[in-house]
């Protein structure tokens, strides 16, 4: 043992996020013990109350502080249009991007047959209880564009057709196997403008 035991947790800590090595880990755990006092219990608490205060949204699946988010709550927006995304992240990014004024529905991951992951475990079924319970006119299938993204896409589309809704692809144009949280805001509003009918 090179350290003493709390400075190991904290390392260990560290080292559960994402694209955090163990050498960054070290480092950021001996920036924070020479952090202040207040800095140090801020950063605690921030780090509990995040995921104390929040949850999803009842309807869209989206992080919310609330019951439901500010984006089911506001009326002013298009009900008829829900854009199905995988992850909060990717409204984020839709929403920086300020073209689309409809609503979102929020899958939390993608089917992944090879991973065991079929439509049952990600928020499908809400999906389609959502449509059958509004007057939706079309869904635009967000996810991103790598195999699962594409296949998820696909099964929603089928899945929708027989009830009239129009189902369309956002367009490609977004790096094939990339993100769509990571695209710049320029070729999301193209991919968007672009989409096509399923
Ligand atoms: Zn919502």
């Amino acid at each position: 043992m090179y350290y003493p035991e709390p400075i190991s947790k904290l390392i260990d800590s560290f080292t559960k996020l994402p694209g955090i090595g163990p050498k960054t880990a070290v480092r950021l755990a001996f920036f924070v013990i020479d952090m202040n006092d207040d800095d140090v219990v801020d950063f605690a608490k921030a780090l509990v109350s995040a995921k104390r205060e929040l949850s999803h949204c009842a309807i869209c699946g989206h992080i919310t502080d609330q019951e439901t988010c500010s984006i089911c709550q506001d009326h002013t927006r298009d009900e008829s249009i829900i854009c199905v995304v995988e992850d909060s992240k990717d409204v984020i990014a839709m929403e920086k991007m300020r073209e689309f004024n409809g609503k979102y529905h929020v899958l939390h991951g993608s089917i992944s047959p090879m991973d065991g992951i079929g439509p049952e475990d990600i928020n499908v079924p809400s999906l389609i209880q959502r449509l059958k319970e509004n007057d939706v006119k079309e869904i635009i299938l967000a996810t991103n564009p790598n195999i699962e993204g594409e296949a998820t896409a696909m099964y929603i589309s089928r899945l929708v057709k027989p009830s009239g809704i129009k189902a369309t692809r956002i367009a490609h144009g977004l790096p094939v196997g990339g993100d769509l949280e990571y695209a710049d805001e320029v070729t999301l509003a193209k991919s968007l403008e672009g989409r096509r009918e399923l």
